[in-house]
């Protein structure tokens, strides 16, 4: 029963208090019937998003333009072509070959066509009311694998793990460089994602600046945490964890879920259970962890959404602030199934035609 109270209505005293939110069953419900589209908060931003529920669009419904896989030509990230990139930052060789030639298992070089350059001062200035400063950052390639025709989700959990690890060792190398005040760790894959080499690989990015979707996440969990005392994401963990309904997977360090307020129809997020505020701080276990829940998550999402273009992110904290008390990193997969279009651009808002209960339903409950 929905009640609704004008000013000259009295609020009357023998009315049940309302508990303070509905069982999570029950809105689910409520929302299938009524199809109802619905706008959601998220809790630490404060972006609103659109669920189009009325679409109720079902993983079938969704013509992923499943990541191709081009047989054929020239690729330079396959061994015997270590001459055909910048030569490596870093790789992993169990067999002590020397480094650019082949027998490596994961190899990390600069990007041949970078975003931003690595030599140069930031140079700062002022253009009348405009700033303006040098396109100074790092940009590097982590090729996950040797094997042409892996994928991320086909490669050994030992192999995905080791990918961590470069992350790691790259972010706490580029660290030192105080011109950085911030490192994005993404990964591609498929073309209609953004990538442009089959051979699977991720990247990173180093700025010589804080992203602002990042300084509104970082202000978003300082807020809370002024007024609770608590990291916000730590929060979410555990209400996700009561409730059960937007959990995908979770093993002794991480928990897999849809997020409340999804952009994209099936968006995840891997939280570690442990607070922390930065990737690279985590302990051997949780990498091997991450790798194990990482695998499970890409081969469920392969099964349900037929192989998709998807996006991952690293989100981590910024490297020259105080954070660690209330920032959370985490992990975000974004499959490529809706187009970004007029309204999103124009609004910043999205519209997202899957609700995140049901997707992860859907997640949750694949037969592998
Ligand atoms: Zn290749
Ligand atoms: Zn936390």
């Amino acid at each position: 029963m929905t009640m609704i109270f004008t000013g000259s209505e009295p609020v009357k005293p023998e009315a049940p208090c309302l508990p303070p939110s509905p069982p999570l069953e029950f809105a689910r419900f409520t929302l299938s019937e009524e199809n109802m589209p619905e706008l959601r908060k998220d809790p630490v931003i404060g972006r609103w998003v659109i669920i189009s529920s009325e679409r109720g669009k079902r993983p079938t419904d969704y013509k992923s333009e499943a990541a191709p896989r081009r047989n054929g030509g020239f690729c330079p990230f396959c061994p015997g072509h270590e001459d055909k990139t910048p030569p490596e930052v870093l790789s992993y060789r169990k067999d002590g070959s020397a480094p650019n030639t082949a027998g490596w298992d994961l190899r990390v070089v600069p990007n041949k066509f970078p975003a931003l350059q690595i030599e140069g001062g930031l140079n700062r200035q002022g253009e009348g009311i405009f700033d303006r400063m040098n396109g100074i950052g790092a940009h590097e390639v982590i090729i996950e694998t040797p094997l042409h025709d892996a994928t991320l989700a086909s490669l050994g959990e030992k192999d995905v793990e080791n990918v961590l690890w470069s992350f790691h060792d790259r972010v706490l190398d580029l660290k030192k460089d105080r011109r950085f005040k911030y490192i994005l760790l993404f990964k591609n894959h498929g073309e209609a994602a953004g990538a442009s080499l089959e051979h699977t690989h991720s990247q990173l990015i180093a700025l010589p600046i804080l992203p602002k979707r990042v300084r509104e996440e970082i202000d978003g969990c300082k807020t809370y945490f002024s007024f609770k005392e608590r990291c916000i994401y730590c929060d979410i963990i555990k209400q996700e964890t009561d409730a059960g309904v937007r959990v995908i997977a979770e093993n002794w360090d991480f928990i897999a879920i849809s997020p409340y307020a999804p952009r994209f129809p099936f968006e995840m997020w891997v939280l570690p259970k442990n607070h922390g505020a930065s990737f690279e701080s985590a302990q051997k276990h949780e990498y091997e962890n991450l790798a194990k829940i990482l695998k499970d998550l890409l081969v469920r999402m392969d099964r349900v959404l037929d192989s998709p273009p998807y996006n991952l992110i690293v989100q981590t904290s910024p490297f020259h602030e105080l954070v660690a008390d209330f920032y959370h990193w985490r992990i975000e997969i974004m499959p490529k199934l809706t187009k970004v279009a007029g309204f999103e651009w124009g609004t910043g808002f999205y519209i997202n035609p899957t609700l995140p209960e049901e997707a992860a339903t859907f997640m949750r409950e694949v037969v592998l």
